[in-house]
């Protein structure tokens, strides 16, 4: 069986203990390829190896380290067919998905931080007839970049390239539930002469290999995306050590419809918003706020098109929603919606795992699900279930329906469907959340500082906000 490896210090190297976990491919329920459980010990070699590269990558002249990215966003595109399989295999996502989304956004990250960099600059002021101060940014030395399953090398890319653009050296850790991709990249990264020990790449668990990057105290900075739970596990670690961190956590996102809505794109977009990936991308609207006087006929054509989306095989092109990522995290998904009826929800559609017939028949599907009649306050409408089951509520009043969308302990995005241009901007001023998509979802500008508000997350990422996360500024007075 193959065996997917390290990437240190420019070599694709085996963990040091010899010990491999399994990896599954969820849409078949099988073993498909071994990957490193790594320890202490391979994030000491990836540590020093990374810190060894530091200085002559740091000192590189930017057009060159810009050269370098670009090269390596080129690998991205040639190797676009076999990485997109893998991210499909690994994940359980439609392969037209991974093909649409998860390789071109990856490119793009690269290609977005590797020319960003060439227009970095900072500050000067001048103090009245007295002083002139000049601010410098470098780069922050090691830093640990920790990334999640759902989005791999998309959200794997979106961390390492900003770090390595600012001329960070990286030590990264991709899920260990989806390892594929990461290992296709460093084999990209070697290709396209990335120096040895700048970007090391160290498979395994969260608790082991993660852990031992967020405590080794070399490593000043860690960018991590993943659940809350765990961004507060990192949080705890990381604060006495006074490490900068950035934490981008989980999302029970709400997607608010008020009566003027063009009703066909917000049912369209809806489905989206609701079930892309399985449901399990952070920013999915997971709670649909209708207003009262369009709800019944929402529900109608909502739940119409939802019965119509083809559960099955990623592989193929008729497939709109694939498995989920493990048997694990099936069961998790199954047991809030068990929870939900508990709570008196009424499941209108899905509910309940898909035998897919053929080569998947022992796959992790669960059938797109819609449950009615839950209250704002119940557990399944406040904490975030990552899977392809939404909520629809009714509201009367604006001011309720923001009462509504605030009243989680997240606050990642939000998306307003008005036609009232006054109501659109005076609703997302008031929404607790780091990103408001108004008439539409996921629409990206890489430029825009992306991030939660409360336990979504700590800190921004995206365009200059990343570049400064992963540069130190100083301040230079010079008396006139
Ligand atoms: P997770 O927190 O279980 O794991 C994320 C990563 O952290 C993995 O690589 C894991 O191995 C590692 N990890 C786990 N424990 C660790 C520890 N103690 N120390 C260091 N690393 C550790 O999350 P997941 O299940 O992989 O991803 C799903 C979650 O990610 C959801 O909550 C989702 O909302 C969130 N997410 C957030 C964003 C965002 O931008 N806000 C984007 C995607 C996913």
């Amino acid at each position: 069986m193959e065996k997917i490896l390290n990437y240190i210090n420019g070599e694709l190297v085996p963990p040091a203990s010899d010990m491999w976990l399994d990896n599954y491919n969820p849409a078949e329920g099988k073993v498909y390829n071994l990957i490193p459980d790594s320890d202490e010990k391979d994030i000491e070699k990836a540590v020093a190896a990374a810190k060894k590269a530091f200085p002559a990558w740091s000192e590189l002249p930017t057009s060159e380290r810009s050269d370098i990215l670009l090269k390596i966003a080129e690998g991205i595109d040639r190797e676009f067919e076999s990485l997109a399989k893998a991210e499909s295999d690994d994940n359980g996502k439609p392969l037209k998905l991974a093909k649409a989304v998860d390789i071109p956004r990856a490119s793009s990250n690269i290609r977005f931080f590797a020319t960003a960099i060439l227009h970095f600059d900072s500050q000067a002021h001048q103090t009245d007839q007295q002083a002139i101060n000049y601010t410098t940014r470098t780069p922050l030395g090691v830093v640990g970049c920790i990334s999640p399953w759902n989005l791999p090398l998309y959200l794997f890319t979106w961390k390492i390239a900003p770090a390595l653009a600012a001329g960070c050296t990286v030590v990264a850790k991709p899920s260990e539930l989806t390892p594929m991709t990461a290992y296709l990249f460093s084999k990209i990264c070697k290709e396209a002469g990335l120096p040895n020990g700048v970007l090391n790449v160290v498979h395994g668990l969260g608790g082991k290999a993660g852990q031992a990057i967020i405590e080794h105290p070399e490593v000043i900075a860690i960018s991590f995306t993943g659940g809350t739970t765990t961004g507060k596990k990192i949080a705890a670690t990381a604060a006495p050590m006074f490490k900068k961190l950035s934490l981008e956590l989980g999302g029970k996102n709400p997607n608010i419809i008020f009566a003027d809505a063009d009703f066909d794109e917000a049912v369209s977009t809806s489905i989206h918003s609701s079930f892309s990936n399985q449901g399990e991308i952070c920013l999915c609207g997971s709670r649909i706020l209708v207003e009262r006087s369009v709800y019944d006929r929402f529900v109608e054509e909502f739940v119409n098109r939802t019965r119509k989306l083809v559960v099955g095989d990623p592989t193929e092109e008729k497939t709109r929603v694939g498995a989920l990522v493990s048997e694990a995290h099936m069961n998790k998904v199954l047991s809030y919606i068990e929870l939900a009826k508990k709570e008196g929800g009424k499941v209108v559609t899905g509910g309940e795992r898909v035998i897919v017939k053929g080569r998947c028949n022992a796959g992790y599907f669960v059938a797109p699900t819609i449950i009615l009649g839950l209250d704002q306050q119940c557990r399944t409408n406040q904490e975030e279930i990552f899977g392809p089951v939404v909520t629809i509520m009714p509201f009367d009043k604006e001011e309720e329906v923001i009462e509504f969308a605030n009243g989680t302990a997240y606050g990642l995005s939000a998306t307003i469907w008005t036609e009232n241009l006054k109501r659109a901007h005076r609703v997302a001023h008031q929404l607790k959340c780091g990103i408001v998509w108004v008439n539409c979802w996921l629409l990206r500008d890489l430029r825009t500082p992306f991030g939660g508000m409360k336990q979504s997350g700590v800190g921004r990422e995206g365009g200059w906000e990343a570049l400064r996360f992963f540069t130190e500024q100083k301040n230079i007075c010079i008396k006139l």
